[in-house]
């Protein structure tokens, strides 16, 4: 996918800017803009995606849990799309949680996956997702500038960067694509949407503050292994473990054909385990890496040699290691009078702990391409776009904000600061009720999205 093909829009110099004219433009081709793009092709509107990187993104070694609530939301986004990507993955028929305390046993619980979650790298999802969209509609080396409200919609303001460039200049822990600008694209808009991820350029402009560390430092691994040499795991599983005397929480998991997933998380609320680097830390192959990733590991001869010799056994390359950040919640996700809107991590970013970041990206698109479809109609109005947007900040903006704020409670952030007042003084099997409940109202998409009426914990509010 190179640059646009649209007349008017190649790289020119900056004071001769190129244009374009498009109903809707989204900054991102991350898991938000492409779903919000494939579901607007679904329903007839197109909208044209522009990407920062040289190419849609398909690094950063992740595996996504897919949760039924996101399950739901693609099918909604494009009808059979939910059965291609699970059948990349694992569909992990049982489950298995493993509590440790300093890399001792303490229990091992096994169930059936009755929730129907899925282990999928992130990978597949992007590689599904930007294949279903005419390659015209995805402009690479884009990275959104500056917007400007103009009548009925907003001019954004594009850098074209040159893919060396792009390359050279890529911060993996900024999730940014620095380099010069050889030209500029003007892009005049009814809908500019903000899907640019944690540092996202959009909610920059509409005064959001930079992403904040949440004590946690995060290594994470996804390996090829067929001949089954490198992770001593088996086909289909999926484990979890937790140690809260170690202040690790990490899972082994089986991500499908032969794919194989580690990730660890471990306390480091003053930074000290990579104390050096500036907060926006983190990349692949960090020199050092293995070495600090088992160094956090406690005692030796114990339940953590199967992660050890995960560790030992893979390419310091494959190993990402990250801070954990989200971001504060804005007052608003819209601005220009309903012509820009924020989705997906640009939003709402949050600790990955509730394996909800990415499934609430794919709620906000599945309800933003529903309601311009329903709101815009056939000739795509512009008092149409703005009402849909202003509909569906109301209708997602609470609920993705309360999982959010429950995601930074299992931060190494001060329980003070994160868990709500009332909350605080919970005994353990009302922290577990809450946290099922929220569970339950998530997995209840699209029904209660503003709240679950049979919870005692997230109701919705009075009207
Ligand atoms: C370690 C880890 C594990 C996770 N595990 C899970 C999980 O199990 N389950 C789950 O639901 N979620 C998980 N998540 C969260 C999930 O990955 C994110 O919530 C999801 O990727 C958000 O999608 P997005 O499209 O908003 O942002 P991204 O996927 O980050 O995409 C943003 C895109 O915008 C591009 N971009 C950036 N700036 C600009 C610009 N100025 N102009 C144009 N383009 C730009 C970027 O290059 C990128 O391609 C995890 C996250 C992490 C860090």
């Amino acid at each position: 996918m190179g640059p646009p093909s649209q007349p008017g829009s190649e790289a020119r110099s900056v004071s001769d800017p190129a244009f374009m004219n498009v109903d809707v433009a989204i900054a991102g081709a991350g898991l938000g803009g492409l779903a919000l793009a494939l579901g607007l092709k679904e329903r007839g509107i197109t909208a044209h995606v522009f990407e920062a990187a040289p190419a849609p993104r398909t690094d950063g070694g992740t595996v996504i849990g897919f949760f039924p609530n996101g399950q739901t939301a693609l099918n909604g986004v494009s009808p059979g799309l939910t059965d291609r990507i699970k059948a990349r993955g694992n569909r992990c028929p049982s489950l298995t949680s493993i509590r440790l305390c300093d890399g001792v046993l303490e229990e091992e619980l096994k169930r059936d996956n009755q929730s129907g979650i899925a282990m999928v790298p992130w990978k597949d999802f992007q590689e599904i997702l930007a294949s279903s969209i005419p390659p015209e509609q995805i402009h690479c080396n884009h990275r959104l500038q500056k917007f400007t409200p103009v009548e009925g919609g907003v001019e954004a303001v594009f850098d074209i960067i040159g893919d060396s460039d792009a390359r050279e200049n890529y911060s993996a822990s900024s999730n940014a694509y620095g380099g010069a600008a050889i030209g500029q694209l003007t892009v005049r808009t009814k809908l500019l949407v903000g899907a640019d991820g944690i540092r996202s350029n959009v909610r920059k402009a509409m005064g959001g503050k930079p992403p904040q560390y949440l004590g946690d430092l995060h290594w994470n691994l996804l390996v090829h292994d067929p001949d089954e040499t490198m992770v001593p795991i088996k086909d289909e599983s999926h484990m979890r473990f937790a140690d809260e005397k170690a202040g690790i929480v990490g899972f082994l998991s089986d991500a499908g054909h032969k794919w194989r997933f580690l990730s660890v998380r471990k306390a480091d609320p003053d930074g000290k385990i990579v104390a050096g680097y500036g907060p926006e830390f983190g990349g692949l192959g960090k020199p050092g890496v293995k070495e600090r990733a088992i160094g956090a590991l406690p005692g030796s001869d114990n339940w953590y040699d199967v992660v050890r010799e995960t560790l030992r056994n893979v390419a310091e390359s494959d190993i990402f290691e990250r801070r954990i950040m989200d971001n504060v919640a804005l007052d608003t996700w819209v601005a220009a009078d309903g012509h820009v809107v924020l989705i997906g991590d640009a939003a709402h970013a949050m600790h990955p702990i509730v394996g909800q970041g990415a499934m609430q990206t794919f709620e906000d698109a599945h309800q933003l391409a529903e309601l311009l479809k329903k709101e815009a109609g056939p000739d795509f109005s512009t008092d149409g776009v703005a009402t849909a947007v202003h509909r569906f900040e109301k209708v997602k903006k609470r609920r993705a904000e309360l999982v959010q704020a429950f995601s930074r409670e299992a931060s190494s952030l001060p329980k003070e600061v994160t868990v709500p007042a009332e909350y605080q003084d919970l005994s353990g099997p009302e922290k577990l009720q809450r946290f099922s409940q929220l569970n339950t109202w998530m997995q209840r998409y699209p029904d209660v999205l503003g709240g679950d009426p049979d919870s005692v914990y997230w109701k919705p509010l009075e009207s």
